[in-house]
């Protein structure tokens, strides 16, 4: 990645760890995907029984591979062959020591707006496990809390739909149509603004452009 923008993201990155501090979660700015692995690894305690979801920049930076070979009972539902199995793992991540997700948005002032289908993502987030572990690239980083809803809606969710490829309108366009589809995948929008208990949603902030 070229120089300016190392430094944009660094300077950035600075400013928000300290405002997610400041709403007393743990935060830390990481310059590369090797530095922000290293970091993941040491707040996860080896033997822990680890879950995940949403977390395609975890992936990006090696994490999930770095979990499966090492000494923790880890929950991916990748490794199940029924539906029945991945609902059970989705339920168990619920309960699980560290989960582990991405963030559709940050905004500056330290908030996190996250979209889910389900729900069970948003839900680990916010209550059960013992703690959160949030992977972030940069790209991520919003000015405001309203530009972080908007990058939600109108880029994270039509692209993750992609994935998916249900029937809803961004799948044939890109774009949102608001829908009220039965397959929407936009069913809970969900910010969290602050953090209690203090320090138990953590952030990894890396200076690289990372899922979507
Ligand atoms: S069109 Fe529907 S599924 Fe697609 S991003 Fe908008 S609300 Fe979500």
């Amino acid at each position: 990645m070229e120089t300016a923008k190392k430094l944009y993201y660094s300077k950035r990155g600075e400013v928000l760890v300290k405002n997610l501090k400041k709403r007393h979660f743990d935060a830390v700015y990481c310059d590369t995907k090797e530095d922000a692995l290293k970091q993941a690894i040491a707040w996860i305690p080896e033997g822990s029984t680890v879950g995940w979801g949403g977390a395609t920049s975890a992936q990006q930076i090696g994490l999930m591979a770095a979990l499966n070979a090492g000494n923790y009972h880890t929950l991916d539902r990748d490794q199940c062959e029924t539906a029945q199995e991945r609902e059970k793992i989705a339920k168990d991540c619920l309960s699980a020591d560290v989960f582990i997700t991405g963030a559709n948005a940050i905004s500056m002032d330290g908030q996190m707006v996250n979209i889910d289908g389900n729900g069970n993502r948003v839900a680990a987030i916010i209550y059960g496990p013992g703690s959160v572990v949030v992977i972030a690239g940069m790209n991520k980083v919003t000015d405001d809390l309203e530009g972080a809803i908007t990058r939600a809606r109108t880029v994270a969710a039509p692209i993750n739909q992609q994935r998916f490829g249900l029937n809803n309108p961004c799948t044939v366009t890109g774009s949102c149509a608001d829908c009220k589809s039965e397959t929407c995948i936009c069913n809970h929008i969900v910010v969290t603004r602050h953090c209690r208990p203090v320090g138990r949603i953590k952030f990894i902030l890396v200076g690289e452009e990372l899922g979507f």
